[in-house]
């Protein structure tokens, strides 16, 4: 009997310590998922050499509204359950419409006194892309990249051909002089004199959703004063802009054909599916090391699946911002 007894203790105790246990173990997975990141979206508008000094007040503001406008539109698509590449599309469009930065409306001029554009779009969870490349009067090419990779089975289409698609696909088609500015223009008089051809200043966004679908995007008017017919890394996939749900999400901006010589986009998230490096280590290895032995100017967002975001730059500045949805926000310019 007292033999029963006692294991009818034993027993109970087992019961009630497996109990508490579990009760542990629940509490645990519980506060795992609670601080789990649902969803981030990261931008940028372009690299390159500003100077603090330089910069009036007012004209940083200007940046600094224009980057917060595009992350609000990108995280209100998000919050609200929507896709990353829904949400990248939007932050997109907003720095495209905006004379401020290099891609769309205010993009630079080539060495013809002419705007051509060059942007992508990719899918993390399917690998599907599409891109345009020197087109020169589509409003917003990061449209016309969405068109190509919904409604087309290619992947880039450049030039004429690509005007002609996004025509046949109801896009909004301008005149090249929608997107000239005078800065734009003194920019590249300056730089023919010179025989120089610089200033970055691409657009990019990356998401991950909360179905953890990433997403990258990037829409540019390349270098300023390039060759007439230059394309650059913005609409290379794999060098520019690259998306898979395996790894990380990753846009760039700097000096193109190093991003594309480099397989920018694509050698981050090689590092971290192969080497098994973090997103962290990644994109630093490729911005600090690798771009700057080179000699390859520039910088890159990026977001992992787990929502770790990298912003590295080996420039000195770099117009970025990021949200998540714990509510931590950064606008950033300068290092
Ligand atoms: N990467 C772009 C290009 O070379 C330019 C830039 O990001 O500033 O076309």
């Amino acid at each position: 009997m007292k033999t029963k007894n006692s294991h009818l203790t034993v027993a109970l105790l087992i019961g009630i310590v497996t109990l508490f246990s579990c009760a542990d173990e629940k509490k645990d997975s519980e506060i795992a998922e609670s601080e789990k990141t649902e969803y981030v979206l990261v931008i940028h508008g372009g690299a390159g050499t500003m100077s603090r000094e330089r910069m009036t007040d007012e004209h940083e503001q200007e940046f600094r509204a224009a980057l917060n406008e595009a992350l609000e539109a990108g995280e209100a698509i998000l919050k609200s359950g929507g896709s990353s590449l829904e949400a990248v599309k939007e932050a997109i469009l907003i720095m495209e419409d905006s004379p401020l930065f290099n891609a769309g409306k205010g993009a630079v001029f080539t060495n013809k006194k002419t705007v051509e554009l060059d942007a992508s779009i990719m899918d993390g969870k399917t690998l599907n892309a599409g891109a345009i490349a020197a087109v020169s009067d589509i409003k917003n090419p990061i449209l016309a990249a969405f068109e190509v990779m919904d409604h087309s089975e290619h992947v880039l289409l450049a030039g004429d051909g690509a005007s002609l698609f996004a025509k046949e696909r109801g896009l909004e088609i301008v005149e090249n002089s929608y997107f000239h500015t005078a800065t734009r223009l003194e920019a590249v008089e300056r730089q023919i004199e010179a025989e120089k051809d610089s200033k970055h200043g691409t657009v990019g966004a990356v998401a991950l959703d909360r179905e953890g679908n990433l997403a990258a995007g990037t829409s540019t008017g390349g270098r300023s004063n390039k060759k007439y017919g230059r394309i650059g890394d913005s609409p290379i996939i794999g060098a520019g802009n690259y998306a898979n749900n395996m790894t990380c999400a990753v846009s760039g901006t700097g000096h193109g054909e190093y991003f594309m010589r480099y397989v920018v986009g694509y050698d981050i998230s090689a590092l971290m599916e192969y080497q098994k490096m973090s997103l962290k280590e990644a994109a630093d290895l490729v911005v600090h090391k690798k771009l700057i032995e080179a000699g390859g100017e520039g910088g890159i967002i990026a977001v992992d699946k787990d929502g770790n975001v990298a912003m590295p730059f080996n420039t000195s500045g770099m117009y970025r911002g990021y949200v998540k949805s714990s509510g931590e926000k950064e606008i950033a310019i300068f290092k």
